[in-house]
């Protein structure tokens, strides 16, 4: 079985100054740095992964992006400025996916075929992001987590790649990301806080329990592997903001140290190619089915 490997390419930085700090400003070199350990990690393995990277990140470091697509990866699109669907009008969603398929595309030479929204934030009352999508020209999506999640999911959601039928006979095919039942809960095993709060052999287990009948998608973020991390500036917040922000800011460090040696560790013991290859693989296996 061959996995996907895939990174959602933002900057910590500029994205915890903009949502919590109120302060807008451009991504950090942090973001291809810590790019570039992945970068590394897969080439020495000779492996390929997918980078789904924020049009705000190719647009300030454009030379990131030809050094992604030089390795052999799939590039695809994050959002432009990392908002989340449900906070934006089905206009101003377009714009920012158009916006950044356009521009990695014009970076890289290469076509852009995938998208992942920011927080997996295409859930039941967001569906409307799929017919966008399609019409934009996008081939996939995989922001679906079928979990009932505090923040997101989409309860119910079939669990494996398929097509998904849209208005007016359109088409676009959907990648879920990968869950595993854990202590009677459906969860997300393969990334984020999950990878970094649970010890590695539970992921290997969940690897190896989504692996018997289907591949698993792994994600994870550059910042997951920064350190050492500085200090948030929390000036000019409210008591009451700058303690919530410093919560959130812990609950993100919190074990990072572990994470680089968890995804090598991975990386060591699957296989794993990008996502479009992995859909296409997926497909060509069962008759397509549709499903509303
Ligand atoms: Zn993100």
């Amino acid at each position: 079985m061959i996995h996907a490997f895939t990174v959602d390419v933002e900057d910590y930085h500029n994205i915890i100054a903009r949502d919590w700090l109120g302060r807008e400003g451009p991504p950090t070199r942090a973001v291809v740095e810590n790019t570039g350990r992945f970068l590394a990690h897969l080439a020495k393995r000779h492996l390929r992964g997918t980078f789904f990277v924020l049009g705000e990140v190719a647009e300030t470091f454009p030379s990131l992006i030809r050094e992604i697509a030089a390795g052999g990866h799939e590039l695809g699109v994050h959002g432009f400025f990392h908002r989340q669907v449900f906070k934006l009008t089905s206009g101003a969603f377009r714009k920012e996916v158009v916006d950044a398929k356009k521009l990695i595309e014009d970076i890289s030479g290469q076509p852009v075929r995938g998208h992942r929204a920011p927080a997996f934030s295409i859930m039941p009352n967001t569906a409307w992001a799929l017919d966008v999508l399609a019409d934009a020209g996008f081939a996939y999506d995989s922001s679906i987590f079928p979990i009932a999640g505090r923040r997101y999911g989409w309860p119910g959601f079939r669990e494996d790649i398929h097509e998904v039928s849209l208005a007016d006979g359109r088409k676009i095919i959907e990648a879920p990301m990968s869950t595993v039942t854990l202590f009677g809960k459906r969860l997300p095993a393969c990334g984020g806080g999950y990878l970094r709060h649970f010890p590695g052999m539970i992921t290997t287990w969940a690897l190896k329990r989504i692996e018997r009948n289907r591949p698993a998608i792994v994600y994870t973020h550059p910042y997951e592997i920064e350190l050492p991390i500085g200090a948030l500036d929390t000036s000019g917040l409210s008591p009451a903001d700058a303690s919530r922000v410093l919560r959130f800011h812990k609950l993100q460090l919190r074990n990072r140290g572990t994470v680089e040696r968890k995804l090598a560790a991975l990386l060591d013991a699957f296989r794993f190619d990008t996502l479009w290859n992995v859909i296409q693989r997926e497909l060509s296996k069962t008759p397509r089915k549709a499903s509303a």
